[in-house]
């Protein structure tokens, strides 16, 4: 069931070493390195987070890895296997069922949020953006799903409150992993499209058709993935057979 330990962050040991070593805001980079990896899918669920070599790819002491893995242990992102180590979580059907649901309800207050809020300025680095976004996902860029994730977390950023803010980070994140797991098609998600009309609705400070839209692109997200025990069942067992 464990996935085999793939070689992530040895690309990056020349550039980490300079970058990790020393005292603590390094970790927070460290840590921002391992959450992109999840967006970007590079991290996939299951799989192993051998300590050592971390440590050793990055330069840095093991205790300054673990430090990081538990904190995103905390975020349920990581769990740790007894005599086994630190693994990617793999959010089981009802964990991705609730995920969505508060990820559903908690961008529905953030647009309406946004509509209260938004300044022009703002609503012009989001059309800026789409721009930014059309590039990634036009040319299906390696980091195309932070860049949409990005979109999400800066109309979080335009609703100015910084609890709603974090919440939604850590359920990006966790909602990454029910991607990479249970999605049933490769392919294009977050369709700019529909970023589109959510800004349009926006900068017209309409609350009501914002949050309509924004529930209609998480139906749209949702109908892509197969949360059903069949499916999980097929997930276990091609894992299992690749071990
Ligand atoms: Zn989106």
């Amino acid at each position: 069931m464990m996935q085999k330990e793939k070689d992530f962050g040895s690309q990056h040991s020349d550039e980490a070493s300079h970058h990790f070593r020393g005292k603590r805001p390094e970790e927070q980079l460290l840590y921002d390195r391992l959450v992109d990896a999840i967006i970007d899918k590079t991290l996939r669920p299951g799989q192993h987070l051998n300590e050592v070599k971390l440590a050793a790819s990055y330069g840095v002491p093991r205790s300054r890895i673990r430090r990081v893995l538990e904190r995103l242990r905390d975020e349920a992102v990581v769990e740790f296997r007894l005599n086994h180590g630190a693994f990617v979580s793999r959010p089981t059907i009802d964990e991705a069922k609730d995920v969505f649901e508060a990820r559903r309800h908690l961008e529905t207050i953030t647009v309406r949020l946004a509509c209260a809020k938004g300044t022009p300025d703002k609503i012009a680095e989001l059309r800026k953006h789409l721009t930014i976004q059309h590039d990634a996902f036009d040319n299906l860029r390696p980091n195309m799903n932070r860049v949409a994730a990005e979109f999400h977390l800066m109309i979080a950023d335009i609703a100015s409150n910084a609890v709603l803010s974090r919440m939604l980070a850590l359920l990006l994140r966790r909602f990454c992993l029910i991607q990479s797991l249970y999605e049933t098609r490769t392919g294009v998600l977050c369709l700019v499209h529909e970023h589109e009309r959510i800004v349009d609705l926006i900068a017209a400070n309409d609350a009501h058709g914002a949050a309509e839209e924004a529930v209609r692109h998480f139906d749209h997200i949702e109908k892509s993935l197969d949360l059903t025990e069949r499916r999980r069942a097929e997930i276990d067992i091609y894992e299992s057979l690749s071990d």
